[in-house]
């Protein structure tokens, strides 16, 4: 027969005649147990384990994986026995088989409940053997490319658990070819007319913008090779259906994901991923924390890879994936990777091993919930780690970032919602309006026939989508509108703490006003009610003023204590960075509300002493957030030194945010500026010293504001 031949061919790639040996005797007997038997496209049985076994041997899957896809239905649709495939093979084969049959066994049922079922007793399987798991990918993806040959309705059927369960588990490890190719044959099973619509326009948009992206390819291409940095450079393309989920569910508009210039870039070192991140920055200006180093700090599911997002000559945004060879084959085929590189590479990723640890913890979790739906809800938060999946009332999921809130639940539904959201119940139940919302609950909201957007909304909304409506409607108040807005909420603030604004001494309240840095009442109930400044931060500054005594207040004013954790309200300045222990002050701008700077930042020092734009700010004593800063540091210029520093970085419970890379060439050394995420200074100190005690390292230092600029000057 014609396609074993094929098969045969591609494992002489990578296994030896013995194991090619035992393939092909698996071969005959699954031939022979099936014959006679026919699939639904009149082909000969047989060709379905053929197929399914060529695409395992496109991950070169060993010998024993490949003859138990050979043999993965002979169980159920033949009179063979586990103990006749034991005695005829081996245990490892019969193992496989059985699991994947298990598996099978389990038949398709739409109710979420067997679903949820069926995937427990899959992941049992799976924790015995992973390998279980890829032959019943590969099993469902054959399936899925040839399901136009069963009747519509079991398509559907197939499709939507296809959906539900084995793309998101092919995702999960890492097996991303698979898992994008999965959810566009379902996508285009279940919604025809869509996926063909989608795809067509994917081919137009990427047909006109193919003159800029070769630009931009050339360009990059140019710089690797003027810094010596040998580099292969593709373009990135999304799969039709995360397109369609992004548009859904982010409700982004076709224009504005397909703008995005993706590219890949595969170099022959870790060390040069760092080196080529420092020519794409050197090229194109970076965008503020998209740069993600996931070498030094790879995905639970394995992948290693660095980023960034960058900003092009027109303004268009540019992403770039840099990884190595190895790293793109655990970033495509993810757990199936590993048994390509078995043979003794000392490579540190083990996506069995990390695989295995999330199995283990499905199974704890299992442990933990008494029906199965809560269980299905909950490993979709697993699969999804940074995304949540609620309901509206009307069942229909919404999905959001981890830690959204009511509020972001109501503008994700839709604005006018959001806007006039008055109280919310979770699960039948009233709940606050600030609370994280957790996966799988039923999210209800209570609106009200006025608009209810408030500016503490800022304090707590976790979607830029929330963030950004709640802006734009209290920018457009008018004056008065804000000012009542304002007094409602400083009132309420002070009531908590007693006070009344009625009943404090005229002079009092006037003095306290100067102490806070504001010219009169009004404008201080404008600023609350725009947003530029928060209630409860006024009430205790207020209250803090009043019940200090009188000695010991004059022209003083009153620090306002930040912990960091005070979210959207409170930004870190850019250009100077400040961390816990540095001397700060706090500066009020319309568009970016409170900005923490360094109190020797250059940026602030015409404005330091206008109490209308400026006033004191001291750390709370408790703080356990990160902040952001940047350091430089001078190395010898060795090969590996990026790698061996990241590592040392990443040891000391720092997360690094940026990297610049400029070689002095020459001379023997380079210089990098990593911007890092440190606690305090103490723990910045820890780092510049663990930095400082490293051989190759010849100097570390804490970068400010002027050095930093005339840094960034340099590229
Ligand atoms: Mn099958």
């Amino acid at each position: 027969m014609k396609s074993i031949n094929v098969l045969t061919k591609k494992l002489s790639d990578y296994l030896g005649s013995k194991e090619i040996k035992q393939i092909l005797k698996a071969y005959d007997f699954a031939r022979k147990a099936h014959l006679g038997q026919f699939r639904k496209s009149g082909e000969p049985f047989v060709s379905h384990p053929l197929a399914v076994a060529n695409i395992l041997s496109s991950f070169k899957m060993d010998q024993d994986t490949i003859s138990a896809a050979l043999l993965h239905d002979v169980l159920e649709d033949t009179k063979s026995t586990k103990l006749g495939i034991k005695k005829e093979f081996n245990l490892n084969v019969a193992n496989l088989v059985d699991g994947v049959s298990k598996l099978d066994q389990l038949d398709i049922n739409s109710t979420t409940e067997m679903q949820a079922e069926n995937f427990q007793k899959m992941v049992l399987a799976m924790s015995k053997d992973i390998r279980v798991i890829v032959l019943k990918l590969a099993d469902r993806l054959h399936n899925m490319r040839t399901i136009n040959y069963l009747d519509r309705e079991k398509q559907v059927a197939v499709a939507k658990e296809t959906l539900e369960i084995y793309g998101n588990l092919a995702h999960r490890i890492g097996m991303n070819n698979v898992y994008r190719e999965l959810e566009d044959l379902a996508f285009k099973t279940i919604y025809p007319t869509r996926y063909s619509l989608l795809s067509s326009s994917i081919k137009k948009n990427r047909g006109g913008k193919r003159g800029s992206l070769k630009k931009i390819q050339k360009k990059l291409q140019k710089r690797f090779l003027e810094q010596g940095v040998p580099a292969y450079i593709e373009g990135r393309e999304k799969h039709v259906y995360s397109i369609y989920r992004k548009m859904k569910e982010r409700n982004r508009s076709f224009q504005e994901i397909m703008d995005v210039y993706a590219f890949k870039v595969i170099v022959d070192s870790p060390e040069n991923c760092y080196k080529a991140i420092g020519s794409v920055h050197s090229l194109y200006k970076p965008i503020e924390g998209r740069f993600k180093d996931y070498i030094a700090m790879p995905k639970s599911n394995g992948y290693q890879s660095v980023h960034t997002g960058v900003i092009g000559d027109n303004g268009q945004a540019i992403e770039v994936q840099i990884k190595t060879e190895d790293m793109n084959e655990v970033a495509e085929n993810g757990i199936a990777s590993h048994w390509i590189y078995k043979s003794g590479n000392s490579n540190s990723i083990d996506p069995q091993n990390k695989a295995r640890r999330w199995v283990a913890g499905l199974l704890e979790m299992r442990e933990n919930f008494d029906n199965s739906h809560d269980f299905i809800e909950s490993i979709k938060t697993d699969i999804f780690p940074d995304e949540i999946y609620v309901f509206t009332p009307q069942g229909e999921i919404i999905e959001m970032s981890s830690g959204s809130t009511p509020v972001d639940f109501a503008f994700a539904v839709h604005t006018d919602i959001g806007l006039h959201c008055k109280a919310c119940r979770i699960n039948r139940k009233l709940a606050p309006l600030s609370i994280s919302l957790e996966n799988g609950q039923t999210v209800e909201i209570i609106t009200d026939s006025l608009p209810q957007t408030s500016p503490t909304w800022l304090n707590f909304v976790k979607t830029s989508r929330a963030r950004n409506r709640i802006r734009n409607y209290l920018s457009n108040l008018k004056t008065s509108e804000a000012r009542i807005l304002g007094k409602r909420f400083l009132d309420q603030h002070l009531l908590s703490l007693n006070l009344d604004l009625k009943k404090i001494d005229k002079k009092d309240l006037r003095n306290a006003l100067d102490a806070i840095g504001t010219r009169s009442l009004n404008l201080l109930l404008e600023e609350i009610g725009l947003g530029k400044r928060v209630g409860n931060i006024v009430a205790n500054q207020i209250s803090g003023y009043l019940s200090k005594d009188k000695l010991n207040k004059k022209n003083k004013l009153i620090p306002l204590e930040i912990t960091g954790s005070e979210g959207l309200v409170v930004n870190y300045a850019t250009c100077c960075r400040p961390i816990p222990g540095d001397s700060v002050i706090g500066h009020f701008t319309a568009e970016r509300g409170l900005v923490v700077h360094q109190e020797r930042c250059k940026n602030i020092l015409a404005v330091r002493k206008d109490p209308s734009q400026c006033f004191p700010i001291n750390w709370h004593d408790d703080l356990n957030n990160f902040f952001s800063t940047k350091i430089k540091i001078l190395t010898k210029d060795e090969p590996g030194v990026l790698a061996t520093i990241s590592t040392t970085i990443a040891n000391m419970e720092t997360n690094i945010d940026s990297l610049q890379v400029s070689p002095e060439s020459g001379s023997g050394t380079s210089d990098f500026i990593f911007g890092v995420q440190v606690k305090g200074r103490d723990h910045l100190a820890r780092l510049l010293r663990s930095l400082r005690s490293m051989s190759l390292v010849l100097s570390a230092k804490r970068l400010h504001d002027q050095e930093n600029r005339h840094e960034e000057r340099l590229h």
